[in-house]
Parts: C-alpha cells; structure tokens; sequence
C-alpha cells in the first residue's frame, strides 16, 4: 500500500515500540478492546467504576495440536458427526472471503457457499494485463490496479499466505528505492516540486511525531505512558488539530501543510493523528527490510485460493468436496428469519434480476463498507454504533494510472518520483525485460484529494477502449515531459532525445489503462483508514459478534492494518476464532491453528488476543460462551446460539467471574 509516505520516513530506529513498528496499532487495539470490555462487563452486572473486577482470565487457552486435545479431555468424541448444522454463507471473494473459506476447508467444515458480485475473485487484489497473459508482449505486462508490494516484516501474515500457497518461487524482490546502478540512489530518481523551488520542509512534523513516540518508547514503562498518551484526548484530533493545537511546540498552519506535502498526500493529514503516529511506526518498522511482490502479479495468491476452495479432495486425503465460487451474484439484502434461527441472503443477478433468496445459519460479510451500506441490512437489526461505522468510516481514496510504452526510456529500475504535479507519484517497475521490448510504467499513483482530482479524469475502460487522446493520458504525459525536463540525464535510456519531449512520448505510447478506486461500486474507496475518534469509537463494537452469534464481520477495514493484505487476513482469522469460540468448536480451531495456513511456524498473527476476543463474544448479545467446564464433551454445532440445546444449564447471566 503505502498511502502515506512518498518515501520511507526519516530515521526513527531506537525510538520503536517494544516489538517493531506493527505492534504500536496492535497495542493500541487490545488497548482499546479490553477498556472497552471491561466497560461492559461492568455494565452487565451493574458495577461502579470502583467496583469493577475487571476481566478474569477464565478461559484456558485452546491447545495448539490435535494431539493435546485428545489427552486433555476426548473432544474427538464429535468425530463422525457433521461439525456444522446449516449452512454458512461468504459474503465477497476478496483474501478475507477466500481466506475465511480456506480456514473452513482446513477445518472440515464443507457445507458453505462464497458469494461474490464481480464477475472476478481477488477484490483489491487485481492485475491487468495489457496483451494475452498466456502469450504476452513482454513479461511484465501488466501491473498491479491493487495491492503490490509487502515488506517484510514480522506483522506481515500476507507472506505466511504466500508460502502456504506455494507461491514462494514467484516472490521478487520490489525495489522501494532505484537500484539499477548497483548502489541505491546513484542515479537520482527524479523528484520535483513544480509550483516550489525546492522540496517540502517536514522536518517540524518529523520531529513532532518523534517527540510523542519517544514519549512512550522511551518511558521507563512502554504501557503506562502510551495509556497516559492513548487515554486522554489524541485520538480524537485529526493530525493537522493536533499539530496546530497540542504539539509542543505548537506547528503553524504552513508548516503543517509543508509536514503533510513531504509525508504524505494532500488532505490525509485530515485523519486520525492516532492513525498517522501508527502508520509512521509501521513504515518506520519496514525501513531496513525487503520488500516483495509476486513476479506476474498479485491476483495469483486469489486465483491461487479460489483453485484450492475448488478443488475436491483438499486438503489432501480429507474427502472434502470441491466448492464452486458463486461469482456475478451481488448479494442485496441480509436479514434474521423471524425464529431468529437463521439469516436470509438475497442474490441477484448482476443488473438485479433473478433474485433469490437463501437461508443460512451463519453469514461472514467480507465486503467493504460502501457495497455494504448498499446492501439491505435493515432486518439484522445491528448496533447504531455499528451501522454508523458503516455509514462513517473514513475511506482514503487511490487512482492508478500505467501506460505501456513501445521501450523503457527510462534507466531506473524501482524507486518512486514523488512530485506536487497532478500525477503525485511514478512508480518505475522493479524490472527490465530489454531495451527492444514494451514497458510499462506507473506513471501515476495518488492518494487522497490528488486521487480524487485525477480520479475525475478516468473513464470506465470495461465500458470505453482507451486512447491517447485520453485527456488523462494527456495530462500523464505533459507531466512526464515536466518531471524529466530537471532530471539527470542518465535517468534516460541511450538513444533517446534528452531532453524528453512530448512528441517523443506520444512516438512511444501503445496503450494505457486507469483506474480509480473510490469508483468503483464494489469498493467505493481504497482502503479504511480511521478518521478522528473511530479507532477509539468504533473497532471495539466491530469485534463484536452480531445477530446473537450469526453474523460475523471482517476484511480490510476492520482489522487493525488497514491498507495492507495482512489486516484482511488477520481479521478473517479473528473472525473464524470467534465463530469457533461461539459454536464450541474447538476441534475445528486446533486443526486451522495446527495447519500451517496462519503462519508457517503455527503461530498467531500478532493481532490476535484470544482472551479478549472470548470476552468479546461472550459480551455479545444472544451469545453463550461456555467455560472450562462446559466445554468438555459437548458436541459441537448443536450447542449454537438459538438451538434449544444451548440453553441447557445456561441463564442469561451466566458468567464465570461472579
Ligand atoms: C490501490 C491499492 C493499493 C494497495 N496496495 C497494497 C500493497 O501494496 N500491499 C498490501 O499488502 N495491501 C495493499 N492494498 C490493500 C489490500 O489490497 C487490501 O487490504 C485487501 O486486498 C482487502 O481484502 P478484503 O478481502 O478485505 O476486501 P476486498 O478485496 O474488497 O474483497 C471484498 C469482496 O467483496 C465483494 N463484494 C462487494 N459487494 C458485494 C456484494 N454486495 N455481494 C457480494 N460480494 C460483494 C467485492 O467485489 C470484493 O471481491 C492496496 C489496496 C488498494 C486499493
């Protein structure tokens, strides 16, 4: 992703939190969360803030092996019966979805449908490729619409996909900075402040946002100061409020907007200053790591998720049946039957004919929240807190814009020109197929207002074939011409006219394509990102498990890594967590947690906190999360919510703690 910094930010090693970058959102999520649940723990048994015990650790831990479970208390005893009573229905095809589908295949659990509007799986993950992709023009062409690039860092479950996918052999190395002349930045990668004589000053906001997370970092204890920091009212201002009013000192309006110019895209310094201080920590985290992408491109991990959903037999040796991907069938209307035992779905056609409706017991909604707001969700009769996140939470915008080009004439091999032209970015590609071979080139990524503004100029190619006379491509090209006319001229290839100019690049243009995210019905935006107050507000109450443990939420922008492949892999895990704790299906968990598919060693994402995520099923309405000494012995399904069985040896109130 990288919606923010242009560049990787300033040096900040040492002053990162125990853990690595990542782990300053993470914290600040079961931060949030357990705050939260205490809160309505306390609420539940009507207890005063002085009165409040807290949450108590009452649950053991799940055993990581199938093995511990079989010592431990037969649970095997479900062997034989159906796990699942019902059906179950994906909502969206993107990783959440397919991931969530995996996990269940994984798990034994066959009996779901995956419900997807495009006539396409992958969602944000989407390649488009410029000539046959079997017979291609050259071997890169294409490029990424969507997500492109993972670092490596340790908060990246993104790669543990990758290698359980075995796509290991197609990951290469993504150059964030130009490495074609062997040392980085020997060859300067143009960057060109058109409207200004020299670069941005950010130093003032890069020292601003040090200062606040040396005041953590370097506090004799990490917790105690971020809390101090996380429980007053930062969370509530927008970067640019809390930069020009509890900085210290205190930033002017110019040098704030110089501070967003050099960080970031126009506007962004609009969300949450929580949000920026993570993000900042979490490119920070990514400065001195590898980055990759997948050599042909990303939409191979979905297309690599959809085969295995759809392949008979796998797990191998498990006799599971291979289960179609239902595609170009928009789902439009969700709602609880009136015995409240399961959720209606309505299907259409894609124009919204045929519809036709379908009773499951279960529902995971993948979808992004502008198609979700769409769909009729009247009759799940969700939270308020819930249904204003999905009117309100704040989505960052992005445009794409790539032109192939008859040859690269241009030396750089990755890096990134930053600029305040209309085109805010050019991404070069991490590769060379040859001088005599067509290129393509990202000659524009924006983010943000510039995401809009260039947005507005991007037609609907599924509906109109592209051309030069484009006025984006003629904006894309006038720009270039620009951005080149300063540059070193060995940033150019041999034999081509230096300087660049505008005939020269119409001589080499052969096609483009564009795209733009907040277009798109299916998304509506590019990726969440919290605005002032949502973290605090709204992703406690999201983790939550809804229509008394019959629907559950989860993708991209619930989790805590908004913008990155990871964050939808990671809360479709925290959902199937939670549907497993609410269904007692505890063998189903150990067998996902045993597989490799959540990380090659076994081990959780990071996100994940199994005790809050119990609390917070438990402190869902409708739902009854059993104890240590419910669990044993009990079969699984036959215990959901709304099953009469359930509510033997149970009372509304039941709790552990009291
Ligand atoms: C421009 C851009 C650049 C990015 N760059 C990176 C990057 O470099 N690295 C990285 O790790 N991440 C990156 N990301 C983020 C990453 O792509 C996403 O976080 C991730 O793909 C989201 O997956 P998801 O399953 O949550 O949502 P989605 O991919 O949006 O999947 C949801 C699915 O639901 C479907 N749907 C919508 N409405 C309905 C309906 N009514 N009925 C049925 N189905 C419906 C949609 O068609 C879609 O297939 C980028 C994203 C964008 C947009």
């Amino acid at each position: 992703m990288a919606h923010l910094q242009t560049d990787i930010p300033r040096d900040i090693d040492g002053l990162l939190p125990p853990g690595g970058g990542g782990s300053l959102r993470i914290a600040y999520a079961k931060h949030l969360l357990r705050e939260y649940l205490e809160e309505e723990h306390a609420k539940k048994h009507g207890w005063s803030k002085e009165e409040d015990r807290g949450l108590k650790p009452i649950f053991r831990h799940v055993p990581s092996s199938l093995d511990d479970i079989e010592e431990s208390d037969g649970l095997l005893s479900g062997d034989g019966e159906p796990p699942v009573k019902g059906k179950i229905c994906i909502v969206g095809a993107g990783v959440a979805g397919l991931f969530t589908a995996l996990m269940l295949k994984m798990s034994g659990i066959y009996n779901f449908d995956v419900v997807e509007a495009s006539e396409r799986v992958g969602g944000r993950l989407y390649t488009h490729w410029f000539s046959d992709r079997k017979n291609p023009d050259s071997e890169h062409d294409y490029y990424d619409i969507g997500a492109m690039r993972i670092p490596d860092i340790q908060t990246m479950s993104a790669l543990d996909l990758i290698s359980f996918l075995q796509l290991d052999h197609k990951k290469a190395e993504y150059n964030y900075t130009e490495k074609n002349s062997g040392t980085p930045n020997e060859i300067p990668v143009p960057n060109m402040w058109w409207y200004k004589n020299q670069t941005p000053d950010g130093s003032k906001f890069d020292a601003a946002v040090k200062r606040v997370i040396e005041s953590f970092t370097h506090a004799q204890s990490f917790d105690i100061a971020f809390k101090k920091f996380m429980d007053g009212s930062n969370d509530y201002y927008s970067t640019r409020a809390w930069l020009m009013l509890q900085a210290d000192p205190k930033l002017t309006y110019e040098e704030t907007t110089m501070g967003e110019a050099s960080d970031t895209s126009t506007g962004l310094f609009d969300q949450a200053f929580t949000e920026t201080i993570c993000d900042y920590c979490d490119f920070a985290a990514a400065k001195h790591a590898k980055w990759w992408r997948l050599d042909g491109g990303m939409h191979q991990i979905t297309e690599r998720m959809k085969e295995l959903i759809e392949m008979p037999n796998w797990p191998e040796g498990s006799g599971a049946p291979g289960i179609k991907i239902i595609t170009s069938r928009p789902v439009t209307a969700m709602s609880e039957t009136a015995d409240k035992s399961a959720i209606s779905v309505t299907t259409t056609g894609p124009k919204g004919e045929s519809p036709s409706t379908t009773d499951y017991s279960t529902v995971f909604s993948t979808t992004a929240m502008a198609p979700l707001r769409r769909i009729d969700i009247e009759g799940l009769q969700l939270s308020d807190k819930v249904l204003t996140g999905i009117r309100s939470l704040s989505y960052d915008r992005a445009t794409k814009v790539a032109i192939k080009f008859a040859s690269p004439w241009w030396t750089l091999v990755g890096g990134v020109s930053s600029t305040d032209l209309p085109i805010s970015n050019v991404v070069y590609p991490s590769w060379n197929d040859g001088p005599d071979k067509p290129a393509v080139l990202m000659v524009s990524y924006s983010w943000a207002q510039d995401a809009t503004r260039m947005g507005a100029l991007v037609p609907d190619y599924t509906k109109t074939d592209p051309s030069i006379d484009d006025e984006v491509v003629s904006v894309c090209l006038h720009a270039l011409v620009k951005l080149f006319s300063k540059a070193d001229p060995k940033t150019i290839a041999a034999n081509v006219p230096v300087p660049i100019t505008l005939d020269f690049l119409k001589q080499q243009y052969v096609t483009h394509h564009a795209f733009a995210w907040s277009h798109d019905p299916l998304q509506g935006g590019a990726f969440a990102l919290f605005g002032p107050g949502q973290f605090k507000d709204f992703y406690p109450e999201f983790q939550k498990v809804h229509c008394n443990g019959k629907f559950f939420m989860s993708g991209e922008a619930l989790s805590t890594h908004h913008a990155w492949i990871s964050g939808a892999v990671d809360s479709a895990y925290m959902s199937f967590l939670t549907f497993s704790t609410v269904y007692n299906l505890e063998r189903q968990m150990v067998k996902v947690k045993a597989s490799n598919l959540v990380g090659e060693r076994g081990e959780n994402p990071e996100e994940v906190d199994e005790f809050l995520l119990k609390w917070a099923a438990k402190l869902s309405k409708g739902v009854k999360v059993r104890g240590d000494n419910d669990w044993a012995g009990r079969s699984h399904w036959k215990n959901a919510p709304g099953d009469e069985n359930a509510k033997e040896g149970l009372d509304e109130d039941w709790c552990d703690c009291c």
